[in-house]
């Protein structure tokens, strides 16, 4: 799959200077404003096994962090934690 930045893409559209039916010129357009995105993985803070229990560690790649610094993604894969959350 790949992605483009659609503003991007407006914006070169927007400063060339080509008849609309000159297809390669907008490929062009089109293959500079392409970009690198990895899907998207989801996991979920679980129970650590470790004690005491203020720790909670990634569902994917078991990453361990204190409770209290819980965030939206995993500082180990990066993923986006749901916790039930779509
Ligand atoms: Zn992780």
């Amino acid at each position: 799959m790949r992605l483009i930045d659609a503003d991007k893409l407006h914006l070169k559209l927007l400063d060339m200077q080509f008849p609309i039916q000159d297809k390669d010129a907008i490929l062009d357009a089109m293959d500079d404003c392409i970009v690198d995105a990895a899907p998207a993985t989801y996991g979920k803070w679980v129970k650590a096994d470790y004690k005491p229990m203020i720790f909670t560690k990634c569902s994917l790649c078991g990453r361990r962090v204190e409770i209290q610094n819980k965030s939206a993604f995993c500082p180990g894969c990066g993923a986006r934690m749901t916790n039930g959350k779509a």
